[in-house]
């Protein structure tokens, strides 16, 4: 990730300022992070090296504008235009408006009214309710191509489905909050906003935890380093369908699994295969209903996370493939809870993905 900072220092402005990384690192070199200043960078996208090639690639693509202040900040509206400029004469890169000031976005646009801008993602920012409704119906109404929500640092579940259904934001990244004062980011919160999102369609991405994160009863200290490995680990980021694809319930489900080198690797073999076709589609579905309801449906399962035999049965080898083999994987894939009985539509639908994934596994080549 490369950030271009053309000015530094900002006003703090809602609740998720509290702990600013920028203030608490200016705090540590005794600088004034209200003071804003233009930066030595100001020019980086137009600066080239010894060899006249621009030190900013499209490679490097996107770039993130003003992480250190607020693109939209008051005491820059005399620099703006410049920083416009270089933004349209450098169409090859494409660069993301992080910002909690979108009040300010129609009053900050280029001079000149025909410039594109289409190069540009604004993100608004929204930590909480308040702020979401808020700042995002500023965000569905200003002209802009690319728009999408950040949710950094996460302060409570945040509902956004009236947003994300008017179908112009493009996607939503969630994070915890770092430092000795974080705040406590909630992994259910998380899974939340990640539902919205598929149920949208909508990409989503989860960044990092924060530094205090609590997962169901657990409560996690995660050192900064940590924090953006141990989102990935948890591997929930969600890809939308494109459009005009035809949209198989299973379709997502399997491309988020597909996603685990550990998972995409399972294969039914030859003798599984021929077993599926000698017994039949309807024999094998029955066998799947039998074994998701004995050793998944139950709310309590003693030996959970050993109950499922890695072969034997082409449904035992689908469930491992699906995630559906254990109440643990069930939590981890599938966002449900332990410690609940699966309702019927739940078995009906998990039965539907093992067949699903069986299906794709006998349509390919052998
Ligand atoms: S708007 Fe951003 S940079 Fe400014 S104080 Fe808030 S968190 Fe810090």
């Amino acid at each position: 990730m490369i950030e271009w900072n053309p000015w530094h220092g900002c006003h703090k402005i809602s609740e998720g300022c509290e702990n600013c990384y920028m203030f608490r690192q200016d705090e540590k070199f005794g600088r004034d992070s209200t003071v804003v200043r233009q930066t030595k960078d100001f020019h980086l996208p137009v600066m080239r090296n010894r060899e006249k090639i621009f030190r900013l690639t499209s490679n490097y693509n996107p770039i993130y504008l003003c992480l250190t202040s607020d693109f939209f900040i008051e005491e820059a509206d005399a620099w703006r235009d410049a920083v416009w400029d270089m933004i349209a004469y450098r169409r090859d890169l494409h660069f993301k408006i992080i910002t909690k000031r979108i009040h300010r976005f129609n009053q900050c646009l280029p001079k000149d009214p025909l410039r594109k801008y289409d190069n540009v993602t604004i993100v608004c920012t929204c930590e909480n309710q308040r702020t979401a409704d808020e700042r995002l119906p500023v965000l569905l109404d200003i002209k802009a191509e690319h728009k999408e929500i950040i949710h950094e640092p996460m302060l409570e579940r945040i509902n956004i489905e009236k947003y994300l259904a008017s179908g112009c934001i493009e996607a939503v990244t969630c994070g915890g909050e770092s430092g000795d004062n974080a705040r406590i980011c909630d992994y259910a919160w998380i899974l939340d906003t990640r539902e919205q999102c598929v149920r949208h369609n909508v990409a989503f991405h989860f960044k990092q935890t924060g530094a205090k994160f609590r997962k169901g009863h657990q409560f996690f200290r995660i050192d900064r380093k940590f924090q953006m490995q141990q989102a990935r680990k948890a591997d929930i980021d969600f890809v939308p369908v494109p459009e005009g694809e035809e949209k198989n319930p299973y379709d997502s489900v399997l491309r988020l699994l597909s996603k685990s080198p550990y998972l995409r690797e399972i294969t039914l073999p030859p003798d599984m295969k021929h077993y599926c076709r000698r017994m039949g589609m309807e024999r094998i579905k029955q066998q799947a209903y039998e074994y998701v309801r004995k050793n998944i449906a139950p709310a309590h399962i003693p030996n959970d996370g050993y109950q499922t035999p890695n072969k034997g049965n082409p449904v035992f080898i689908a469930q491992h493939a699906t995630a559906t083999c254990s109440r643990k994987q069930l939590f981890k894939w599938h966002d449900i809870y332990c410690g609940r009985k699966l309702t019927e539509k739940e078995i009906i639908y998990f039965v539907g993905l093992i067949m699903e994934w069986i299906q794709r596994e006998l349509e390919k080549e052998t």
